[in-house]
């Protein structure tokens, strides 16, 4: 992926911030989900996010789509910031990027066949001209993702996980988006399905040339699946770089942590494995410095006290971390 490939979605100073009551006369307190992130996202890539659950990636993903409220930062979707943008001015938006959840069950209205599934959104915004058209539309896009016609008039209880994920892509599909947020699409599945899935959504990011934000905290999975991927730790991100550099180079000292408690099937291994202490602090009470301090074993004595700035590590690889200064 290259680095003057054109940016579709770049996200500035981005944060989320959930206000915690503390009495009339206490001062207000703030859950800081999302603490001032800056990334973007360029055509035809795949950006991973991944990080220990409540770092913040989810509310991040949440937030880019507003179905978060925002409390300070930009979201520029092809040139245009939507991060204060009305329930009204949001409606064209939500056409250009479209979620896939988790929990494909739940995101799926057991009520509906899945033809009405898919033909919701294409209803929604006109985008066919009559039955026929919506019904051509629906066959081709359940061919896609590897199902088949029958399939339109079963509802989604009738399907298996990964069947069900494949219905919740052709959905996001449907309405031709210009960014696909998937959040955790496959860690709901069995490891068998899950590179089933994987392998499907590459191949449709291939032959459609779709741009993915890809959500996981399952190193192995944003590893094959991701271009670029950014390593989130505490509300903001910590290091952004290619998935070769990321994987063989980790500058970060979280992002060394990370890699280095991923299992592999050697017993030496383990002798190398970066232990990192503690669990992450609560994001109602950050550590001062670098967030990662208080488990990090390089800490110097500038890194309880002063934020590290963004350095550059290699090519469009960025950390940060005073170690880079
Ligand atoms: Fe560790 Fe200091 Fe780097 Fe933070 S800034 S990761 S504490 S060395």
């Amino acid at each position: 992926m290259r680095k003057n490939q054109k940016s579709i979605l770049k996200v500035e100073g981005l944060k989320i911030y959930y206000p915690v009551s503390r009495g009339i006369l206490k001062k207000p307190k703030y859950i800081k989900a999302v603490d001032g992130v800056n990334f973007e996202v360029r055509e035809g890539e795949v950006f991973g996010i991944v990080g220990e659950s409540g770092c913040g990636k989810s509310t991040l993903s949440r937030g880019i789509c507003r179905l978060e409220s925002i409390t300070e930062g930009g979201i520029i979707l092809d040139g245009e910031d939507i991060a204060l943008f009305n329930n009204r001015k949001m409606r064209p938006i939500r056409k250009k990027v479209q979620m896939v959840f988790q929990d494909p069950y739940s995101s799926l209205n057991p009520r509906m066949t899945v033809f009405d599934i898919i033909a919701e959104p294409l209803l929604e915004y006109k985008l066919v001209k009559n039955r026929q058209e919506l019904e051509e539309r629906v066959t081709e896009l359940l061919k896609k993702v590897g199902l088949d016609t029958y399939h339109a008039y079963r509802y989604p209880h009738e399907f298996s996980g990964g069947q069900r994920q494949r219905v919740g892509i052709a959905r996001a599909l449907a309405v031709e988006p210009r960014v696909i947020i998937a959040d955790e699409p496959v860690s709901a599945l069995d490891v068998s399905i899950q590179a089933q899935v994987l392998n499907l959504m590459n191949q449709l990011k291939k032959e459609l040339n779709l741009t993915y934000l890809f959500i996981a905290h399952d190193l192995s999975v944003v590893e094959f699946i991701s271009d670029r991927i950014g390593v989130m730790y505490l509300g903001d991100f910590v290091e952004i770089g290619g998935k070769k550099e990321i994987y063989k180079n980790p500058c970060h000292p979280y992002t060394q942590g990370l890699l280095s408690s991923v299992p592999v099937p050697d017993p030496d291994a383990s002798k190398n494995r970066i232990l990192m202490e503690g669990t992450i602090p609560s994001a109602m009470n950050p550590p001062d410095g670098c967030k990662f301090h208080t488990r990090c074993r390089k800490c110097m004595e500038i890194c309880t006290v002063e934020t590290p700035a963004v350095y550059q590590a290699g090519e469009d690889h960025y950390v940060a971390c005073h170690l880079y200064k």
